[in-house]
């Protein structure tokens, strides 16, 4: 059996649809392409706990934080078959937990450590992460320091795409502890044709040309009440948005292919 494929979604912007995004390519990976897939809530405010099962007392702070947890004890079956959630407990006992009162820099790899030393980390296909936004701190950093690949959603306009060179640098920082990292991508979210700044999409792409994916999400307000109603994106009838991520899932999974396949045949390097 082959290692899960680990993808961390990334941008140091809040409110740019990073939790619907985790939510909605997790889904559709289970509901569509029958994989087995883990979202892992690294993100304190648990908002990816909260829209697929609401609350939990232990989840990924106590995985890391507590030796005597195991994966085993924080991986929680969604409504969704073949979808699991690590959820984020917030706080313990309380609390709310910081890591990096846990944790320095020397034990960045612990999350990686944690779940290569899990038996049930090689059943799932994709683990894939909602982060939250801080760059620099211990959640996001175990987390890059564990996953194969960092997708960013990002909503047009300039101070967004500011972020998103931060975040660049941020993740070839983090190589030196896991060279294996790489961009996979950045996608654009929230998206209203109308306006004119999203014709700067187009420029982008020609400027960046491999960094951007084709396909965009765009702005619906069927997203709005999902994680309410614990739904997902593809539980609301006829929308633009379900199928915007479906075309978003077979870029990435082609992506993806084309990488390892790249690694297969080491002579095509050159
Ligand atoms: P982040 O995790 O980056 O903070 P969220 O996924 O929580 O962002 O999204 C922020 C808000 O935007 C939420 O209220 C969500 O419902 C809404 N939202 C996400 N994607 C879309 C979209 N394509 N169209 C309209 N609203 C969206
Ligand atoms: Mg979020």
């Amino acid at each position: 059996m082959s290692n899960p494929k680990i993808i961390a979604i990334a941008n140091q912007k809040g409110g740019v649809a990073k939790t619907t995004s985790t939510v909605s390519i997790g889904a559709d990976l289970a509901k569509t392409h029958g994989a087995k897939v883990l979202i892992v809530d690294m993100d304190s405010q648990g908002h990816s706990t909260y829209s697929l099962i609401g609350e939990s007392k232990i989840g990924s702070i106590n995985f890391l934080v507590n030796d005597d947890v195991s994966m085993e004890d924080v991986v929680f079956e969604t409504g969704i078959e073949n979808l699991y959630i690590m959820p984020n407990e917030k706080k313990i006992m309380g609390q709310k937990i910081s890591l990096d009162k846990f944790f320095d820099a020397s034990q960045v790899t612990i999350f990686r450590d944690k779940l290569e030393a899990s038996s049930i980390t090689k059943d799932f296909d994709y683990i894939i992460i909602d982060l939250g936004p801080k760059i620099g701190d211990f959640d996001v950093t175990t987390s890059l320091t564990a996953a194969d690949y960092v997708l960013i959603p990002t909503k047009v306009g300039t101070l967004d795409m500011e972020g998103f060179t931060e975040m660049i640098e941020y993740v070839n920082r983090v190589k030196a502890v896991n060279p294996k990292l790489e961009i996979l991508g950045i996608f654009f979210t929230v998206v209203d044709k109308r306006l004119r700044v999203s014709k700067s999409i187009s420029t982008l792409r020609e400027e960046f040309e491999d960094l951007f994916f084709e396909n965009t999400i765009p702005q619906n307000s069927k997203f709005l009440d999902l994680a309410e109603e614990r739904k997902t994106i593809f539980d609301v009838r006829s929308n633009k948005g379900a199928t915007a991520y479906q075309f978003l899932v077979d870029e990435i999974l082609e992506r993806i292919e084309a990488r390892e396949s790249k690694e297969r045949r080491p002579e095509a390097r050159a």
